[in-house]
């Protein structure tokens, strides 16, 4: 199983992901190399992997990536040393990716991935929240609402939707995913009891 979380920058991805992994420690998060510049408040290896663009480069010559793409004028992707990384762990990696990505994995890894698009409440929700930040300026705010309305018609291709409007009840929803998908016969491989057993 593999998780994959979408949604607008602004829909609560970061904290939605950070709580449900503290509540299953299961799950570990899939850090993603990316050319933007690191914001206060995070740190190399842990938020991302921050590149250079020839570093990014590299990666792709070396076919690095499981997927990639270009998000708000910079390039985000997920690496299979990564992934490798958590998987060989035992974990069950946990993407934090566009809809872009989100469409790469999808069709690489078809069933196996459990796909969420996480909505936020409202349109002006969505926008205090991206204000609230204080981070970036109001010309990528308004092309962060762009994007966000672009990639709410890509909802449909996920299997499950969550409206994050109360982060306890969003969370223990994708929980309850969770334990519903570890319960699906095709997952299970061999049954419990076998029949001749
Ligand atoms: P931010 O710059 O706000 O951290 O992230 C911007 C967007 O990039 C978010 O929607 C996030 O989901 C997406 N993103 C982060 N890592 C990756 C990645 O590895 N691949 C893709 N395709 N998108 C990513």
């Amino acid at each position: 199983m593999i998780i994959l979380v979408t949604g607008p920058s602004g829909a609560g991805k970061s904290t939605f992901i950070g709580e449900l992994m503290a509540r299953d420690p299961r799950l570990a998060f899939s850090v993603s190399s990316t050319t933007r510049p690191m914001r206060k408040g995070e740190a190399d290896g842990v938020d991302y992997d921050f590149v250079g663009d020839a570093e990014f480069d590299r990666l792709l010559a070396d076919d690095a990536f499981v997927e990639w793409a270009p998000v708000h004028g910079h390039r985000y992707g997920t690496t299979w040393r990564r992934l490798r990384e958590l998987t060989e762990a035992g974990k069950i990696p946990v993407l934090d990716i566009d809809v872009q990505g989100g469409v790469q994995v999808l069709e690489k890894f078809g069933d196996q991935m459990v796909s969420v698009f996480l909505f936020p409440p409202s349109w002006e929700e969505l926008e205090r929240r991206l204000r609230s930040r204080a981070t970036d300026s109001d010309e990528a705010i308004a092309g962060r609402l762009k994007t966000a309305r672009h990639e709410v018609t890509f909802a449909p291709r996920y299997r499950y939707w969550i409206v994050n409007d109360d982060l306890d009840r969003a969370v223990g929803k994708m929980q309850a995913i969770i334990a519903a998908e570890e319960c699906r016969a095709s997952a299970m491989g061999d049954p419990p009891l076998a029949a001749d057993g």
